[in-house]
């Protein structure tokens, strides 16, 4: 391709509009222009990128000995009425009608449309296990689109839906996705991990989640280097008795946890203290732990909090609970949730909480309180003369004990890990913390869909069974944005080779000089004839812009013609990634950037 010819509008400035690096650099390189909030174009750089993350999944997903085809994105309501879905995607869900007046949708997934399909054309045991897949574009509603194509309302997915006729068969096409998605992002260059989503379940978990690590990332995640094992934090368990004393609440930049303190090197039992009598003490304007701790002077790890939650029961009606974790630990509303079985735990509001409990929630504890289960987390049972709330606005008890001052209904884990934990699955090492974007998940669904939507077949005995079904993900579009997010630098992006718009660009420093033009001209056409993507910068514009450009656009290699042709006879070979440069004759030039492409690319895919 010809500079001259090719559109790739870049910016010198950062736009304003875009707040996270993935997004300045798709739009600054010229990649991606906004439509409407969360709908972009994808300029012809951009959609190289996407196009080869895009030939990456189709291979995986090939070797696997999945068919692609391609199901429409305009989508009837009838078969998401059957599942459900046409009610609970509510706003989430673009919604039209045709002209005599029947409900379509824009497709969000593709569960009903391919189960449909399924349940029409496939009736025998002899034609399962089905892997059937396709990449287009997905439609939804987001209340807020932000960070450019990382969470747009229009995007570019591959997803793929596994049909078998036993669990067996399921936990199988599972495993090969698994292992597919693995090499995907191998492929991709990304640092990633495989979450689990749903951890504990016998039989291994319903799901996994792959997120790619980012200093910015949606998701918060604890993971053990050890025993490989991950989970979002909220749903990583607490080993009792284990948790180090260096307590920071996980929230924090992944870089602020690189400070060990002494502390984080072991664990420090609870020193054993004599129960002094409670005491109620005036703490005028104290709302907050940290007032707490100010105003008082104690120790964090000497105060707890309690928070007022709503639990929604199964039946709709809903039950006020107190939850009491120490001071500087966060509740986790999901394991409060499944320990009382409710639907859905939320924080509740002051003004519920002073209506409801008669308490202030500045001033908040779980001594003498009436009517309200309380339950506590298992660290607040050791804790000895500690502080809380005395449920009376100014005023707080020191020297609390349990379970003299005050019964929870019952103790259980139910804080968020923190830094100093102990792994869940190995039980030696610590978790570390990292945040992630969500690149990939891949689903169990047994037979929920097959189920709903009657996609049944004939077994062995001639039996009627409904398919145990998987869905695998894989979001294309945010992809490429992981991909930035973590390959750049101060002047642009550093492409890995395998998604790279281009693999080089060809640069003659002067394009003045005829010489330099056509040694440039003839090291580009070599290298396009040996199948090495390259673009030729043949652009009236001055050296600074060009390499500005290139810096920017992030070309793995730039064959740099300029002074050294004419005073040595050879061009340069720069590498954007690390800066290493080599000189060799124009003749040579094509066929090293081919050897260096195709090194690069046998790295990644693994073929030694
Ligand atoms: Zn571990």
């Amino acid at each position: 391709m010809l500079m001259s010819q090719a559109l790739f509008p870049t910016m010198r400035e950062t736009p304003a509009e875009a707040e996270i690096t993935s997004h300045q650099l798709m739009l600054r390189a010229g990649l991606i222009r906004r439509v409407a909030p969360g709908i972009y174009n994808l300029l012809p750089f951009g959609f190289r990128a996407v196009k080869k993350v895009e030939q990456i999944v189709r291979e995986e997903m090939d070797r696997k000995g999945a068919q692609e085809l391609l199901m429409p994105v305009i989508l009837p309501a009838e078969p998401w009425i059957e599942t459900g879905r046409w009610t609970a995607y509510g706003d989430d869900m673009f919604r039209l009608k045709d002209r005599h007046g029947k409900d379509f949708c824009l497709a969000p997934t593709h569960e009903e449309c391919i189960t449909t399909l399924v349940r029409n054309e496939v009736t025998s045991y002899r034609q399962l296990p089905l892997l059937l897949y396709h990449i287009t574009n997905k439609y939804r509603d987001e209340v807020r689109p932000r960070f450019g194509v990382m969470r747009a309302r229009e995007f570019i997915m591959k997803d793929l839906y596994s049909f078998d006729a036993t669990v067996e068969g399921l936990l199988e096409s599972y495993n090969k996705m698994y292992d597919a998605y693995c090499k995907v992002f191998d492929r991709c260059g990304l640092v990633y991990r495989a979450v689990e989503a749903d951890p504990g379940a016998i039989g291994g978990s319903g799901s996994h989640e792959f997120m790619a690590l980012a200093d910015y990332g949606e998701a918060l995640i604890a993971y053990c280097d050890a025993c490989g094992f991950a989970a979002n934090v909220e749903k990583a368990e607490v080993v009792p008795g284990q948790a180090g004393l260096y307590d920071v609440h996980p929230n924090v930049h992944p870089k602020m946890l690189e400070q060990k303190t002494p502390e984080a090197a072991g664990t420090v039992a609870p020193k054993p203290q004599r129960r002094k009598a409670l005491k109620k003490v005036a703490t005028p304007n104290v709302h907050t732990i940290q007032d707490v701790v100010d105003y008082l002077g104690v120790p964090v790890t000497d105060t707890v909090k309690t928070l007022f939650c709503w639990a929604l029961r199964p039946d709709g009606t809903k039950e006020l609970v107190a939850g009491v974790v120490r001071g500087d630990r966060e509740l986790n509303l999901v394991k409060l949730k499944n320990l009382l079985g409710a639907v859905e735990t939320y924080l509740a509001e002051a003004g519920e909480v002073l209506q409801h409990a008669s308490v202030p929630v500045g001033s908040a504890g779980p001594v003498g309180l009436r009517g309200i289960r309380v339950f506590a987390d298992v660290e607040v049972e050791a804790m000895t003369n500690f502080v809380c709330g005395a449920n009376e606005e100014g005023y707080h008890y020191i020297n609390v004990n349990a379970p003299r001052d005050f019964q929870p209904e019952k103790y259980a884990d139910l804080r968020v890990v923190a830094q100093g934990d102990v792994c869940p699955r190995c039980r030696k090492e610590r978790l570390e913390f990292a945040r992630g974007i969500e690149v990939g998940q891949v689903f169990k669904l047994w037979t929920k869909y097959s189920e709903a939507l009657g996609c049944t077949f004939t077994d062995e005995k001639g039996e009627k069974r409904p398919m145990q079904m998987g869905c695998y993900g894989i979001g294309i579009t945010r992809t490429v944005a992981a991909v930035i997010e973590q390959n750049h630098d101060d002047k642009g992006i550093l492409w890995p080779m395998s998604v790279a718009p281009y693999h080089a660009v060809v640069m003659p420093v002067n394009s003045k000089d005829s010489r330099q033009m056509e040694v440039a001209r003839q090291v580009y056409a070599e290298m396009t004839d040996l199948g090495v993507d390259t673009l030729l910068d043949d652009r009236d514009e001055r050296a600074g812009v060009k390499f500005m450009d290139a810096d920017l656009m992030g070309f793995p290699y730039r064959i740099t013609v300029g002074q050294t042709l004419a005073e040595k006879g050879v061009v340069e070979i720069r590498s954007r990634r690390t800066g290493h440069v080599d000189f060799v004759s124009p003749e040579a030039a094509a066929g090293t950037v081919r050897t260096l492409v195709e090194k690069a690319l046998a790295d990644v895919n693994g073929s030694k």
